[in-house]
């Protein structure tokens, strides 16, 4: 039985497709519904409800002592990851970037583009960075400060070891920051268990809010102690947060309504249990996805051990009559929005597990791709021999 009511999901038919994307994701209609009234960003009935965010917000990331703070910041996922680096790191500190895809490589980007110290790690398109090359690397380096991992790299869909690269980094007497873009929510990264110092993520992915802001999670000690760090007046976390304990307000115009969705979204996330229930239902959907398109010939970039449950990258199959942007076009026409592949090496092709759908849903792509394979001659999804090879080199 699903846990999500039917009748609130989209209708292909009416053509509204499911987006099996990493956010922007499909949300539920009472999500979008939440969006229908208009609110005073000063007014108290707004300042309660961004107090309940937040509060909500650390009831995820399990708070016993009081400990840590919820900051929320205006604008998409970047735009915290951004706000984190500048606000936490000392102008005269030095990151460690451990990357192995795109949004590791754009945590780098931003460290030049703030003109702080950085060193990179880069793994390539998916290989995982592990805690014994990061204790190598700090113990060669003593001006590395920090360092920034993405919790699920959402390029290749690797679920990346966090807590062992913590354990790497506080046994080195340095700091952790956190990309937990796509998975908080559903990957448990309670504070009790895995040690940082900061995390972000935002809105519009597993908590399955709409786009409009983002929020970091705090060690409260810590971002005391960074007042004016930052290189952005909008992005300084620390006048952000001074500014809600002082007024309950947001510094500028804060998306009201994307707000008003988002305390939906927190409700629904409740309902369904919380990390534990949204992560349980995640796992189903990528688990019924991936043993379908397995059985159709399709192979997964990631050994089982690496596969996250937020999004999956599958190979192009080897046979000249698939053609991604025809492969994608008639999964759309079947109601289902794919998403490209990001890998340097192989043509692929990524499937998402998060948003507003359940199993069923699932088992409706799966269907689909099927069809998409007849309908252009694919005879078999298998992938091309390089493939395989490049999947070999992934440690087990
Ligand atoms: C989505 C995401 C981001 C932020 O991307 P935006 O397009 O700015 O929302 C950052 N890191 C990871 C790992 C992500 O999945």
């Amino acid at each position: 039985m699903s846990s999500l009511q039917n009748d609130a999901f989209p209708d292909p038919a009416k053509g509204e497709p499911f987006l099996l994307t990493p956010g922007p994701l499909t949300t539920a209609l009472s999500v979008k519904e939440a969006m229908l009234r208009d609110w005073g960003s000063w007014d108290g009935d707004f300042r309660a409800m961004s107090k309940s965010v937040c509060d909500q917000l650390l009831g995820l990331a399990g708070d016993p002592d009081d400990a840590y703070v919820c900051v929320p910041m205006q604008g998409s996922g970047s735009y915290c990851v951004e706000a984190m680096l500048g606000t936490f790191v000392p102008r005269d500190g030095k990151v460690l970037v451990l990357a192995n895809g795109a949004y590791g490589l754009r945590a780098a980007e931003t460290m030049r583009y703030l003109g702080r110290a950085y060193t990179l790690i880069d793994k390539g398109d998916y290989m995982p960075p592990r805690g014994a090359e990061v204790a190598e690397a700090l113990a060669a380096d003593p001006a590395i400060t920090h360092v920034i991992v993405c919790h699920c790299e959402t390029s290749s869909g690797i679920l990346n070891p966090v807590a062992e690269i913590s354990e790497a980094t506080y046994a080195a007497g340095r700091k952790l920051l956190i990309d937990s873009m796509s998975a908080f929510g559903a990957i448990d990264l309670d504070v009790t268990q895995i040690r940082y110092e900061a995390m972000v993520s935002s809105a519009n992915k597993c908590i399955e809010g709409v786009p409009g802001f983002g929020f970091a999670i705090a060690r409260k000690a810590e971002l005391e102690g960074c007042k004016g760090n930052s290189h952005s007046l909008v992005l300084d976390l620390y006048a952000q947060w001074t500014n809600f304990v002082k007024s309950g307000q947001w510094r500028y115009t804060p998306p009201t309504h994307v707000v008003a969705a988002f305390l939906e979204a927190l409700r629904l996330h409740a309902i369904e249990g919380g990390v534990a229930g949204r992560g349980a239902r995640y796992t189903k959907n990528r688990d019924v996805m991936v043993a379908g398109m397995r059985a159709l010939g399709f192979e997964t970039l990631l050994k089982d051990r690496w596969l996250s449950p937020i999004i999956v990258t599958f190979f192009c199959p080897a046979d000249p009559k698939f053609v991604f942007t025809e492969f994608y076009e008639r999964m759309k026409d079947k109601g289902f929005i794919i998403y490209p592949g990001k890998l340097t090496v192989v043509d692929s092709f990524r499937v998402g597990c998060i948003g507003w759908m359940d199993a069923a849903i699932m088992a409706r792509v799966v269907k689909a791709a099927a069809e998409a394979l007849a309908e252009m001659g694919v005879a078999s999804a298998a992938p091309p021999a390089a493939a395989l090879a490049e999947r070999a080199k992934l440690a087990a």
